[in-house]
C-alpha cells in the first residue's frame, strides 16, 4: 500500500499511511468520534479558498472545544495555501489555514481543569508536541521535533490526514496548547497576537531589546507593526524600514521614533553601523546585506520573515563587525502566555481590519501588495451564512 509521504530534497514530511488513515476513519465513524465543522479551505495551490465542511474530533479527556470568534490572516497562511514553501514544507490539500485563533470555550473534556465553558481563549501555531524532549521541558515547544502545527501537520488523532486550522467555526485542542486571553483585550484585535505577536515578542526578548538599544524593524506588515509596538514598549529607540511611503505616518503613530524609506539608499546609509538589533519581517525577496551593514559591532539581524527563495548573504558584512544573522520561529507556550499577559497589562493589540470570511481571497491579494493595515482579522460569525 503506498504511503502518503511527501519527499523533497533532504526534507521529508510524513503523514499517516493511507491504510492507517482508512482504518482509523472506519473506527472513528463506528464510534461517532467526529463531528462536522464549517470551514474555508484551498483545494490546490491555484484555487481560491472556498466554503466547505471538515471533520473535527469529539473531545478526549484532555481536550477543549472552542467556538472560534476571530482568526487573523498571517502571510504564512498565504505562503502555505499557495504551496510557496514547497521545498521545505509541501502543502497537503485540502488545506484550512489559520493559526491566530481567539474563541470561546464551548465544552471541556473530563480531565480539563484550567478552562471552563465561556472562557475566552487563544490558540496559536502549535496544537501538540511530545512534551518530554529537552525543548518541551524548557517550554520551547516550537523546537520539538514532534511538534504538531495547527494546520498541515499529520493528524495523530486520525480525524483527517492533516490538522486543519482556524478558518473554521470551531476547533478541538489539547488543553496544554490553549492560552488565556486577558479580558481587557478586544478579541478581534487580540487574535493576531497568537502568531504575529509571539513571533516578534520572542526574538526581541531573546536578543535583549531594552531601554537604550537602537532597534530596526523591517517591513510594516502584520508582524512588523507588532514588532514596533513591542520594541517601543520595551524602551528601545525604534526605527522602521518600509518600502511604502504611505505608511510613514502610521509607523510613527504605532510607536516608531524614526522611519526610513528603504529604497532610498542615502537615507539608509545615514544609519550605517548603528543598530544593536534588527528584526526583518519581510515576506518577499530583498537585499539583506543593506541591513547587515547597518548593524553596530556585535549587532544581530534576525529573520522572522520567511521568503520563498534563499537570500544571498555577503559574508564580509558579517565578518567586519562580528555581526550575526539568525532566524526565529514563533514561540513556546509559556512565552506566548507571558506575551499575552504583557499585552493585557500594557493594552497592546494588533491594528486590525475585521472582515467576513467571504472576503478572504480579496484580503490575500491585498496582502501580496503590502496593503494591510495592519492585520486582517476574520469575524467567524460570517461563516454562519455559508
Ligand atoms: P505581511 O503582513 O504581508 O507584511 C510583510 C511586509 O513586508 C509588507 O507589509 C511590506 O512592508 C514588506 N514587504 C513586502 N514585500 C516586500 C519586498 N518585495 N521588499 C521589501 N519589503 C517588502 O506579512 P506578515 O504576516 O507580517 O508575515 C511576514 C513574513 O513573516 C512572512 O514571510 C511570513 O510567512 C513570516 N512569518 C514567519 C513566522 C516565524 O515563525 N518566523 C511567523 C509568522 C510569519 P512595507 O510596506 O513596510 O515595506
Ligand atoms: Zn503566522
Amino acid at each position: 500500500m503506498p504511503k502518503s509521504k511527501l519527499e523533497r530534497g533532504n526534507v521529508r514530511v510524513s503523514t499517516v499511511s493511507d491504510e492507517q488513515y482508512r482504518s482509523r476513519e472506519a473506527s472513528h465513524s463506528e464510534h461517532r468520534t467526529r463531528y462536522e465543522a464549517k470551514a474555508y479551505s484551498a483545494s490546490s495551490a491555484t484555487s481560491p479558498l472556498a466554503g466547505t465542511t471538515i471533520p473535527r474530533r469529539e473531545l478526549t479527556d484532555q481536550d477543549v472545544q472552542i467556538e472560534i470568534l476571530f482568526c487573523g490572516i498571517c502571510h504564512s497562511d498565504l505562503h502555505y495555501a499557495r504551496d510557496e514553501w514547497h521545498d521545505v514544507m509541501p502543502t497537503v490539500y485540502p488545506c484550512v489555514p489559520g493559526h491566530e485563533i481567539v474563541g470561546r470555550v464551548r465544552n471541556v473534556g473530563s480531565a480539563v481543569t484550567r478552562f471552563k465553558a465561556g472562557d475566552v481563549v487563544g490558540v496559536g501555531c502549535l496544537v501538540d508536541s511530545d512534551g518530554t524532549c529537552p525543548n518541551c521541558e524548557a517550554g520551547l515547544e516550537q523546537f520539538c521535533p514532534k511538534q504538531v502545527l495547527t494546520y498541515g501537520s499529520p493528524d495523530k488523532h486520525g480525524t483527517a490526514p492533516v490538522t486543519y486550522g482556524g478558518y473554521s467555526d470551531s476547533i478541538v485542542v489539547d488543553q496544554r496548547f490553549i492560552l488565556r486571553v486577558p479580558s481587557n483585550l478586544d478579541p478581534a484585535a487580540a487574535a493576531p497576537l497568537l502568531c504575529a505577536g509571539i513571533t516578534t515578542y520572542s526574538p526581541l526578548r531573546h536578543w535583549g531589546v531594552t531601554k537604550g538599544k537602537k532597534v530596526g524593524i523591517v517591513g510594516l506588515g502584520g508582524l512588523g507593526h507588532m514588532g514596533v509596538k513591542f520594541a517601543r514598549a520595551f524602551g528601545a529607540h525604534v526605527v522602521v524600514f518600509t518600502t511604502s511611503p504611505s505608511k510613514k505616518e502610521d509607523a510613527l503613530r504605532l510607536g516608531a521614533h524614526e522611519v526610513v524609506l528603504s529604497r532610498n539608499l542615502d537615507e539608509m546609509k545615514k544609519h550605517a553601523g548603528s543598530f544593536d538589533f534588527i528584526l526583518d519581517a519581510v515576506a518577499a525577496e530583498h537585499d539583506i546585506n543593506l541591513y547587515i551593514n547597518l548593524l553596530a559591532r556585535d549587532g544581530n539581524i534576525t529573520m522572522v520573515g520567511a521568503p520563498e527563495k534563499p537570500l544571498p548573504v555577503a559574508v564580509f558584512g558579517l565578518i567586519f563587525g562580528r555581526r550575526s544573522f539568525s532566524g526565529s520561529p514563533i514561540g513556546g507556550i509559556p512565552e506566548t502566555q507571558e506575551m499575552l499577559d504583557f499585552c493585557g497589562e500594557h493594552n497592546i493589540t494588533a491594528d486590525v481590519e475585521v472582515i467576513p470570511i467571504q472576503k478572504v481571497n480579496e484580503a490575500y491579494e491585498r496582502m501580496v501588495k503590502s496593503d494591510v493595515k495592519y492585520r486582517f482579522s476574520i469575524d467567524m460569525a460570517s461563516l454562519k451564512s455559508e
